[in-house]
């Protein structure tokens, strides 16, 4: 486990690593492009960031691939909004609307912070928007995130 933050990406650098996130081989530009729709030249641009930052390769004639901190990183972003649209449902925002109200914020909050309200909430294991995986958190510093 590397020593990430949770603050080092924006939001929509985000999109890019959870779209990529669980996906097989190396991905097009186009085809990540089409589905973030944005327009190619600034998908292309977003990923020469994200390679020289390192959380993808980029294969030249073949397109991107997410690193092992780019795995990580989008591995820890599905937990963080999982985690926060589940503690906004608790405080009755539900659904759909927990869900839109956590991408507004969720890059914006730390991974220490993250891991301390999983540990409060018992590491819950499903949120409205899926499953919750506590395989990182639990290799945190306590043992139990
Ligand atoms: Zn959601
Ligand atoms: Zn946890």
């Amino acid at each position: 486990m590397s020593n990430i933050t949770g603050l080092e990406l924006s939001s929509r650098k985000i999109d890019y690593l959870k779209y990529l996130f669980g996906k097989e081989g190396s991905i097009r530009t186009t085809q990540i492009s089409k589905q973030l729709q944005v327009d190619p030249s600034t998908a292309t641009k977003t990923l020469q960031e994200l390679n020289a930052e390192g959380y993808v390769d980029h294969i030249p004639y073949r397109g991107v691939k997410l690193t092992d901190i780019g795995r990580e990183y989008a591995e820890f972003s599905i937990r963080r909004h999982r985690i926060l649209s589940l503690m906004l449902s608790h405080y009755g925002i539900k659904g759909e609307d927990a869900c839109r109200e956590v991408s507004r914020f969720e890059s914006k909050v730390s991974k220490e912070a993250i891991d301390r309200i999983c540990k409060s909430m018992g590491h819950p294991t499903t949120s409205i928007c899926g499953l919750i995986s506590h395989k990182e958190c639990e290799n945190h510093s306590d043992n139990k995130c």
